[in-house]
């Protein structure tokens, strides 16, 4: 990757910030649910520089434009998102020393907004009323039109986003599986962008033939089954209001659906029994894993993403007692162990 780029001081700051992202480890844990065994591999992705998996494809959208000469020194980053991606573009901005700008709905946790002003960047909240996600990006791109040298990484359209998991998680994951003597059945993640997966499904499919991709969606909100915004959720990360480009529904295999309720219940849990301080969409993508594992059967091995940690939702519900419905499976779910095993090194 490093021989793309020209200028020496950008990649030597490049090549300095890639050494915290991606090379995360793999958490094994094994599972009961419903009295059915099943194996969950489950990459750390808060062990990124920001803590989130969104550090891989920002970087890997940097390096491009970079190479492309769509990115110079100085320019200003601007872009929509609802946060992890703007903590990840104000920080790797910083460190390559541009200034950066997110458009981000008013209604996402305070922790993330703080953490994107640590940065230095600015921020520009935007309300339901200014059209929420939809709306910051309208914002973000009449931005970039009016002002010059201003780069809009547009994660949710831009073909390095998929490419950053392609190309580092996927691969990573399969070469901790080989190691492991592991051949998995399937994999699901969260959709919020789409990147994580079709990158890493993109990957895993060349990998092992008879692999499924699942994309997952908030039972109380599913955009990916309807095509457009239905009901609220408190997944913070995934079911924007829109499916985005990158997603290719035809291309992946049934979508997977859990409560938000639940997916706190199971973060909450990852955290209380095992020390896995997740955020609430690793509580989901672990639910997904799980709902595939038992429709597989007894020892299914199934694949996922833990996505961020419990860090920028101190003030959200993940802390606070969340009410059990019948139709949650956390309940029915018994975590006996957990092993990590470190990153393969490629
Ligand atoms: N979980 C969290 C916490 C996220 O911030 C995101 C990114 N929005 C996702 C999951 C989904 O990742 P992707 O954008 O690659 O679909």
């Amino acid at each position: 990757m490093n021989s793309i780029i020209l200028d020496p001081a950008v990649e030597s700051r490049l090549a300095s910030v890639a050494n915290l992202i991606g090379d995360t480890p793999l958490l094994d844990l094994a599972c009961k649910v419903n009295g059915i065994s099943v194996r969950v591999l489950a990459k750390h992705e808060m062990a990124n520089f920001t803590g989130s998996v969104k550090d891989r494809m920002a970087l890997h959208i940097i390096r491009r434009a970079y190479a492309d000469g769509r990115l110079k020194p100085g320019d200003t980053i601007a872009e929509a998102t609802s946060g992890n991606t703007g903590i990840s573009f104000a920080a790797i901005g910083r460190v390559l020393g541009h200034p950066v700008r997110i458009f981000m709905p008013d209604w996402m946790s305070r922790e993330r907004a703080l953490l994107v002003r640590s940065f230095g960047a600015e921020i520009i909240p935007v309300s339901k009323e200014e059209g929420g996600f939809l709306g910051s990006i309208e914002m973000a791109d009449a931005f970039a039109a009016a002002a010059p040298n201003v780069f809009r990484p547009q994660q949710f359209s831009c073909p390095s986003n998929p490419a950053a998991h392609e190309t580092s998680t996927g691969p990573e994951l399969e070469a901790q599986l080989r190691k492991l003597n592991v051949v998995p059945q399937a994999f699901v993640a969260g959709v919020g962008t789409g990147g994580t997966v079709m990158g890493i499904g993109a990957h895993l499919r060349k990998a092992y033939s008879g692999i499924t991709i699942h994309p997952l969606e908030p039972a109380n909100s599913p955009t990916l089954t309807t095509g457009h915004k239905v009901g609220t959720h408190r997944i913070q990360g995934i079911s924007d209001e829109f499916i985005p480009e990158i997603v290719k529904l035809d291309q992946l295999d049934s979508i997977v659906q859990v409560w938000d309720g639940d997916s706190i219940l199971m973060a909450q849990r990852l955290a209380s029994e095992l020390g896995l301080a997740v955020g609430i969409s690793s509580g989901a993508n672990m639910l997904g894993a799980l709902q595939l594992g038992e429709k597989l059967g007894e020892g299914a091995v199934v694949c996922t993403v833990f996505s961020d940690s419990n860090k920028k939702y101190l003030s959200t519900d993940l802390c606070s007692a969340e009410a059990v419905r019948d139709d949650y499976m956390t309940p029915h779910v018994e975590l006996e162990g957990l092993a990590v095993h470190a990153s393969a090194g490629i």
